[in-house]
């Protein structure tokens, strides 16, 4: 058996008695044309390492493999085993490598032994706390191509200025470049969800900031987007007020909608050379 054996996944799903879960925000690509498209805006291919959050019925990790890349599927529904199995057997010989497990707590870098690419179509309730595990590290992918819904995939590739643009956008953008590459409608999913979808696809800056600069950086973006209607000088007024967002060269009658990445990362600075000083 080969993957081009393997019967359609709607086939697949109705032979192995799998309905969609919503408790695992579970909405199934069948399509392999829609799946092979991102596997190739991932850009992987032979033998990179890849680690797929949710295969579900496997339509995205059949398109992976089918690049012959090594992937590393973590899905925390069990149901998918024996489906999953069939996709073992089907693929090239350790190709294919399940794990039964929560990716939130998910340690990519014993599971990789190094680096390589995360691909999913996330399932939607915890697809912002995995996308910040890893633009925060530890573990730093060499890529991350992944389905969101479209609105927050608006809020990770915002720029400054607008509505969408928050904590979510800062911490992606001062770690990655962050591009929004295919729009996905409802109804390329069983069972459609309530929202479209969009796959961005990130990849890690040279000038990523340290941990320590992340760490401040988070702190400062929560108290400054927690109350994004009040001037800077308030919102911030316990983590330093007027002198450290002087320091900064930033105006301390500004919102934290009009401070753009870099601001927030010479705030961080000011933060960490405050701190220093004390
Ligand atoms: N990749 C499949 C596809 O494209 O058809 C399924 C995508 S579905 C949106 C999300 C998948 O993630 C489901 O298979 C679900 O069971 C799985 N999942 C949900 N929460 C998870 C978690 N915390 N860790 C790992 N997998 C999870």
């Amino acid at each position: 058996m080969s993957l081009a054996d393997l019967p359609p996944l709607r086939e697949a799903l109705a032979e192995h008695g799998l309905l969609a879960k919503k408790a695992f925000g579970q909405h199934f690509l069948l399509d392999l044309n829609i799946t092979r498209k991102i596997a190739r805006l991932a850009e992987v291919g032979p033998g990179e390492r890849v680690i797929e959050v949710g295969p579900g019925p496997g339509g995205l990790t059949r398109a992976l493999l089918e690049t012959g890349a090594q992937v590393i599927a973590v899905e925390k529904d069990q149901r998918f085993r024996p489906l999953l199995d069939d996709l073992v057997r089907a693929a090239a010989p350790g190709a294919l490598t399940l794990l039964f497990a929560d990716a939130l707590t998910a340690d990519e870098a014993t599971l990789l032994g190094g680096s390589g690419h995360v691909v999913s179509n996330l399932p939607y309730n915890v697809g912002t706390p995995l996308l910040i595990k890893w633009l925060t590290g530890p573990w730093t992918p060499a890529s991350m191509t992944l389905m969101f819904q479209k609105e927050v995939a608006l809020r990770i590739t915002a720029p400054v200025g607008g509505d969408a643009y928050g904590r979510l956008a800062v911490i992606a953008q001062a770690t990655s470049d962050a591009q929004g590459v295919m729009d996905v409608p409802a109804r390329a999913f069983t069972p459609p969800p309530k929202v479209e979808s969009a796959v961005v696809r990130l990849t890690p800056r040279a000038d990523r900031p340290s941990a320590a600069r992340l760490d401040v950086l988070q702190k400062l973006t929560a108290a400054a987007f927690g109350q994004r209607r009040k001037m800077l000088r308030a919102s911030l007024k316990a983590l330093g007020g007027e002198p450290l967002i002087e320091a900064a060269g930033l105006d301390p009658q500004a919102r934290a909608e009009t401070v753009d990445v870099a601001g927030f990362l010479r705030l961080a600075d000011a933060w960490i050379s405050a701190r220093a000083r004390a």
